[in-house]
C-alpha cells in the first residue's frame, strides 16, 4: 500500500482567520486551501494505470472526488441511491410558481470558503448576496416583538432576566465577549499549542464554556438563553464548544463574513459536475453491501423503485455516504473496518433538522422593509429569499429552520401540520397578514431523510478528541469522504476539501 495516514502533513489553521475558518486538521499531503486550489485548477497528476473507483453518492464530496479522478484518467462510476444528484444541496422548485425556488439543505455559502468559490469560477455561475443579517431583522422572544436595529441599541429591551452587569449587553457581544480570550489565546499559539487547546476544550460543551468560562467571565443562565436563542444554538447546548464555535457560530455570525447563494438555485454547483460526469453516475443505485477483497471492492446495490440488484466492482473505493445512514450498509469481512472507525460510524453525531418553505401571494416583507426573523417559538428562525428581489408576484420564504432538539418536535407532528404551526408562528412576527397571504407551503425533515438520516455533523465534547483523525482514515481499499471526514463540519467546503482529498488519496495509491 503506498498511501499511510502517518504519512500525512499536518498544516495548522488559524480557526478564525477570514482565510482558514476552521481549526485547521490533517489532509493526506495537503495543505488547505492552496495545495486544494491548485488541484481545482490543474487537476490531478495524470495517472499511468487507470485505477477502477466506486464511489457510493452523488453529492458534493462524490462529485468533486469523481471528476478529478475522471480527468486524471481513472475509470470512475458513481453509485447514488436517490434519483436525484446533489445529496444536501437540495433547491425544490415545486410546488411553486415558475421561478420560484427555495434551498431545502445548503442555503449560503460564506465568502471565505475558497474551494466553493473556485468551482463557482470555474463553472462560470452567476451569484447574489445572501441577505444574512440586516437591520430590519425581527426578533422575538420572550412575547416582545423588535428589530435587530433596535435591540443592538437597546439590548435589555426583550426581557431576558440577565444579572446587572450583563445588562445592556446583546447576546453577539455577551457570547463574542466570553470566546475571545480563547481566540485570542488560540491565534497567537504555536501549532502544538493549538492541538493542546483543542485537545483540553474538546471536553468542553459550549453551556459548560459559557457558564464555567476559564478565560473569562462566566455567564449567567439568562445571558446563555439570550445567546441560544438569537444566536440559533438553543438546538444544542450539549455539543462540542470548539465544533460549535468553528462551524457554526463564528462563520455564521461573524460581521466580517459576507454570504452569498447560487442565482437560480444553489443545486446548479452539482448539476455542473454532473454535466461533466454523465456517463458516471448511476442512479437509484442504493448500495446496501461493501466486500473488501484482496484484489478490489465490491458494492451490492438495491433500486429502492424496482427492488433489482446489481454488483460493482471496483480496484479501490470512496465512501461518501455519511456515517448515519452507513450503518445501514454491510460492510464484509467485518475486520476490513478498524474497531475505531466502526465506533465513529457508530457514535458520530449527525444533527435533525427540518426547513419549511411557504410561498405568499406578494412579497410583502418587501413592500412593508421586513427582514428576517429569529425567535424563541417553534419556528426558530426565518429568512426571506435573496433573489427575485424587487419582481412582482409570489415569494417563497424559508419560514421555520430548526436545527437539534427544536428540530426533533416536527417529528410528533404529521408533516400537513407542519405548515399550519409554522404560520402561526410567523404572525407572530410578520402579523395576521400571513393568513391572507399564504399560497402553499413544503416542509422537508432532514432527520427522516434515508440518505443522511439528519442534517450535518456536530462533535459531543469528546468526539472532537476521539474521533478526529480516524473519520478520514482510509481503511484497506476503502476511502472516507464527506462533510462528516473534513475540518468544515455542515459546510459544502467540507465536502469539497474531503472530495479533493481522497480523490488525491486515491490516484496516490498503487496500480491495481
Ligand atoms: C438543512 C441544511 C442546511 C445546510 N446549510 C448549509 C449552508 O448554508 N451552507 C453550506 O455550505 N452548507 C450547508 N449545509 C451542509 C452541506 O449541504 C453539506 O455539508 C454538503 O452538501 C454535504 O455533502 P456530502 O457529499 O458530504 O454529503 P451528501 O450531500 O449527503 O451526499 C451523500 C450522497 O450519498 C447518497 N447516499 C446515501 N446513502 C447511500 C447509499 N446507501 N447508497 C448510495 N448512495 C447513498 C446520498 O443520497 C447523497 O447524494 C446544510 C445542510 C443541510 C442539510
Amino acid at each position: 500500500m503506498l498511501f499511510h495516514m502517518n504519512n500525512m502533513k499536518k498544516k495548522r489553521g488559524d480557526a478564525m482567520n477570514r482565510d482558514s475558518p476552521t481549526v485547521g486538521k490533517g489532509y493526506a499531503d495537503l495543505e488547505y486551501p492552496e495545495d486544494m486550489l491548485a488541484l481545482i485548477r490543474d487537476g490531478l497528476p495524470k495517472t499511468n494505470c487507470p485505477k477502477k473507483v466506486l464511489i457510493a453518492g452523488a453529492g458534493m464530496a462524490g462529485l468533486v472526488a469523481g471528476l478529478l479522478l475522471k480527468e486524471a484518467g481513472n475509470e470512475v462510476t458513481i453509485l447514488e441511491g436517490n434519483g436525484r444528484f446533489g445529496g444536501r444541496v437540495y433547491t425544490i422548485r415545486e410546488p411553486f410558481h415558475p421561478g420560484n425556488y427555495m434551498e431545502m439543505g445548503a442555503m449560503r455559502l460564506p465568502d471565505t470558503h475558497k474551494l466553493v468559490f473556485e468551482y463557482i469560477r470555474r463553472f462560470n455561475l452567476p451569484v447574489n448576496k445572501f441577505n444574512n443579517t440586516n437591520p430590519q431583522d425581527l426578533f422575538f422572544a420572550n412575547n416582545i416583538l423588535t428589530t435587530r436595529a433596535i435591540y443592538n441599541e437597546n439590548p435589555d429591551i426583550l426581557q431576558f432576566p440577565v444579572e446587572d452587569w450583563e445588562k445592556g449587553i446583546t447576546a453577539q457581544d455577551l457570547f463574542l465577549n466570553a470566546v475571545r480570550p480563547f481566540l485570542d489565546r488560540y491565534r497567537q499559539a504555536s501549532d502544538e499549542e493549538k492541538e493542546q487547546m483543542e485537545q483540553q476544550f474538546s471536553s468542553y460543551s459550549m453551556e459548560e464554556f459559557l457558564s464555567d468560562n476559564p478565560y473569562g467571565r462566566s455567564l449567567s443562565p439568562a445571558a446563555i438563553a439570550s445567546i441560544s436563542v438569537l444566536l440559533g444554538i438553543e438546538g444544542f447546548p450539549e455539543f462540542s464548544f470548539v465544533d460549535i464555535l468553528t462551524d457554526v457560530a463564528y462563520p455564521i455570525f461573524s460581521e466580517e463574513v459576507q454570504f452569498y447563494e447560487i442565482t437560480g438555485g444553489n443545486d446548479q454547483l452539482p448539476a455542473a459536475f454532473v454535466a461533466r460526469l454523465q456517463d458516471n453516475i448511476l442512479y437509484n443505485q442504493k448500495v446496501e453491501k461493501i466486500i473488501q477483497t484482496d484484489n478490489g471492492v465490491i458494492m451490492q446495490t438495491r433500486n429502492p423503485m424496482t427492488g433489482a440488484t446489481h454488483s460493482f466492482t471496483g480496484d479501490y473505493a470512496i465512501i461518501t455516504i455519511p456515517f448515519t445512514s452507513l450503518q445501514f450498509v454491510d460492510v464484509i469481512p467485518h475486520n476490513s473496518i478498524s474497531f475505531n472507525k466502526r465506533r465513529a460510524i457508530r457514535e458520530l453525531n449527525v444533527l435533525p433538522a427540518v426547513k419549511i418553505g411557504i410561498e405568499f401571494r406578494n412579497k410583502f416583507w418587501e413592500q412593508q422593509n421586513l427582514g428576517n426573523a429569529t425567535t424563541d417559538t417553534l419556528t426558530n428562525f426565518s429568512y426571506i429569499p435573496s433573489h427575485n428581489i424587487g419582481t412582482p408576484g409570489p415569494g417563497v420564504m424559508l419560514a421555520s429552520y430548526t436545527w437539534g432538539q427544536n428540530a426533533l418536535l416536527w417529528n410528533s407532528l404529521p408533516q400537513s401540520e407542519h405548515i399550519s404551526y409554522a404560520l402561526d408562528g410567523l404572525s407572530k412576527v410578520y402579523g395576521p397578514q400571513v393568513y391572507r397571504e399564504f399560497l402553499q407551503g413544503v416542509s422537508f425533515n432532514w432527520g427522516q431523510n434515508p440518505f443522511s438520516a439528519g442534517c450535518f455533523t456536530l462533535f459531543t465534547p469528546p468526539q472532537q478528541k476521539n474521533f478526529k483523525e480516524i473519520i478520514q482514515q482510509p481503511e484497506g481499499r476503502l476511502h472516507f469522504a464527506g462533510e462528516h471526514t473534513s475540518s468544515f463540519h455542515g459546510w459544502i467546503e467540507g465536502a469539497i476539501e474531503s472530495g479533493i482529498r481522497t480523490a488525491y488519496e486515491v490516484n496516490s495509491r498503487e496500480c491495481p
